[in-house]
């Protein structure tokens, strides 16, 4: 049996052994969704309240050390069971999905997240498991668990990026290394902005990342680049790297009406918003869709910066 049909196993094994997991995948199919759409793209809006642990999450220094870690086997909810990735990872089912299939991906190991020297296992990972966008969030864009490495992945056809994807690339992409083994294409759709990679050989990969987490580890300093990465693999990897600005926009942290608990990440930018909270389901409009992607993606003029470094270090 391969990774993913082990995966699928996993999935239904625990949908009934395992109560609370059952009864919050069960109550995604009441989840209230809407669209807005934007030129060339889409934005769908979650009405999701079982995610607001995760969204009103505090992941600084003080309140992650005081915590028992919830990805360490040790700390695990007893009915939680596993498939073993090459010895390595764990995949676990989410209890507080998004996804119809919603998986972690845990590192044995409590080491921190980091994506620098887990960018070749991350690509083994979205391989092993075609039928899933794999997708990593940075230590302080968005992953709940910044101490423990971790990758999520979700069931492909839900996220609009990746159905709109052609589209947008047409519209707004530009190519910086096109050829049959590779390419490289740079984003900017006036919310997003957005580093696309393609091939099917993963040296050719891992080359290509090097440059962008070097520029975006310099811009903090030397600590973990801020960047949400999607990845999903038919014939060939498909790699959406987003490198981030700010973790949580100012509407995050706003008092009364202006307040929206949004806290983007991965599954936010590709398309899928999800409100824990109904307010805000209510009442965000494309206007504040604009605003908060803008927020908290790299601005224009850095990217440019980071687009013309990734061209000179890969020539
Ligand atoms: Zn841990």
């Amino acid at each position: 049996m391969n990774y993913q049909q082990k995966t699928n196993n996993l999935l239904k094994e625990q949908r009934n052994n395992w109560p609370l997991l059952a009864e919050n995948f069960e109550g995604l199919k009441n989840v209230k969704l809407k669209t807005l759409p934007f030129e060339g793209f889409s934005f769908k809006v979650q009405y999701n309240s079982k995610r607001i642990t995760s969204s009103a999450a505090k992941v600084d220094k003080d309140s992650i050390a005081a915590r028992p870690c919830f990805l360490c086997a040790n700390n695990r909810p007893m009915e939680q069971n596993q498939v073993l990735f090459e010895g390595v990872f764990d995949i676990l089912c989410n209890p507080f999905p998004i996804f119809a299939e919603h998986f972690t991906i845990a590192s044995l190991k409590h080491i921190p997240q980091e994506i620098g020297s887990s960018f070749g296992q991350y690509l083994d990972i979205s391989k092993a498991l075609p039928e899933l966008v794999v997708f990593y969030n940075a230590p302080k864009c968005g992953a709940s668990a910044p101490d423990h490495l971790h990758f999520q992945a979700g069931n492909t056809g839900f996220l609009p990026i990746e159905s709109e994807y052609e589209g947008i690339r047409n519209k707004y992409g530009n190519e910086l290394i096109v050829n049959p083994a590779f390419s490289l294409v740079t984003i900017d759709d006036g919310l997003r902005r957005m580093i696309v990679l393609e091939s099917n050989e993963k040296e050719m990969l891992e080359w290509a990342f090097k440059p962008i987490y070097q520029f975006m580890k310099k811009l903090v300093g030397g600590e973990e680049p801020n960047l949400n990465i999607l990845s999903w693999y038919s014939n060939q990897w498909r790699i959406i790297i987003f490198p981030r600005d700010k973790h949580r926009p100012w509407q995050y942290f706003a008092e009364g009406d202006k307040n929206i608990l949004l806290s983007p990440a991965s599954v936010d930018l590709g398309g899928s918003l999800i409100t824990p909270l109904a307010k805000d389901f209510e009442k965000i409009s494309n206007s504040d869709v604009a605003d908060i992607m803008n927020q908290v993606c790299l601005p224009s003029e850095l990217f440019e910066e980071l687009c013309h470094f990734i061209k000179r270090s890969l020539k």
